[in-house]
């Protein structure tokens, strides 16, 4: 089913991530956790791409076995950046021969030390391109597209960052989907500019769970951003007692996700990283909300 769709129902709900495995070895471990989190009974799952596109033809396999198996709506991320329009093209035609409806269009991390004249044979600048490419379809792939309440670490300022996700709309997104943040108050923020912008599309909120001491600097460094004080405070108390730093992390979660729920979201989008026991702790928090 179409995410276009999925996000018009009525009722709370969530949906979970999950990232593909790098190797052979690692894909029944990877499969097993993504299946326990498909019995969750989320709206949908989306399955994101390895950057430079290494793991793209796990993605599918992923994507396609929660949905056969378990009738889990799933959306397939796809980036472009270091790729030709031949790849992206064959990738592209994959997923609609795996009979995938929802692409994540993304255009990738620029990898470092990169050379001018490798990124000549690049086909793609920026996601746009990617969006126009997968709508030139038709309807036959309903389209995501990242946003950055935070602003996105490349732009200048905000304002340019909502202009540009402004033209990825118009492009033809469905939906969009946040990076994650820790003050839910920098969401509200960000959803009043793009509205008044003139972005009316979906924008589903993505939150993070911080279960352990050392994801901290990662995710900052992949996200920039910003921790509040509150976050803070639990990561210095918590952060080098697993247990504790786990429970803790769960609550805040589960706190962003019950305001954002009071607040008028219906469908938050919870970065579970393959971990089905922090996904059913979240979900266990909110069964009486979520019904
Ligand atoms: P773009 O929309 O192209 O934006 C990138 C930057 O370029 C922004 O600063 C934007 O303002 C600017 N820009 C956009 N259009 C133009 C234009 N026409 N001219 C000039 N500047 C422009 N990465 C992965 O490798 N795999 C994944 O599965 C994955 N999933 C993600 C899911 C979500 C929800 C999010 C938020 C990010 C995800 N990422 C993933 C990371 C993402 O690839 C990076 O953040 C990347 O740096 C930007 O991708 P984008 O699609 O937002 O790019």
């Amino acid at each position: 089913m179409k995410l276009s769709e999925l996000l018009k129902k009525e009722g709370l709900s969530l949906s979970f991530e999950v990232f593909p495995p790098k190797t052979d070895m690692a894909f029944d471990t990877v499969k097993r956790a993504t299946e326990e989190i498909a019995t969750l009974n989320p709206l949908f799952m989306s399955v994101t791409y390895g950057a430079g596109g290494g793991t793209s033809r796990y993605t599918l396999d992923i994507a396609k076995n929660i949905k056969e198996r378990y009738g889990v709506p799933t959306l397939a991320h796809l980036t472009c950046v270091s790729s030709t329009r031949e790849t992206v093209r064959e990738k592209i035609e994959a997923m609609r021969a795996a009979g995938i409806e929802n692409v994540m269009a993304l255009r990738g991390d620029i990898p470092a030390g990169v050379s001018e004249e490798e990124r000549a044979t690049w086909g793609y600048t920026h996601a746009v391109e990617l969006v126009r490419e997968l709508k030139a379809f038709g309807e036959e792939f309903c389209v995501g597209g990242a946003c950055y309440p935070e602003v996105h670490p490349e732009s200048e300022n905000q304002r340019e960052d909502i202009r540009y996700l402004r033209e990825k709309v118009e492009a033809g997104c469905d939906f969009l989907t946040t990076q994650m943040f820790f003050d839910n108050n920098l969401f509200y923020n960000f959803l009043y500019k793009i509205r008044e912008a003139g972005i009316t599309v979906p924008v589903v909120p993505g939150i993070m769970p911080i279960t352990n001491g050392n994801q901290v600097a990662r995710a900052i460094t992949l996200s920039g951003s910003l921790m509040p004080q509150r976050f803070k405070a639990l990561v210095d108390k918590f952060g080098t007692s697993p247990a504790a730093m786990k429970q803790a992390g769960i609550a805040y979660a589960t706190d962003q996700i019950i305001d954002l729920f009071a607040n008028g979201v219906k469908n938050v989008h919870v970065y579970s990283m393959n971990k089905p026991d922090v996904a059913a702790a979240i979900r266990q928090n909110l069964s009486d909300i979520l019904g």
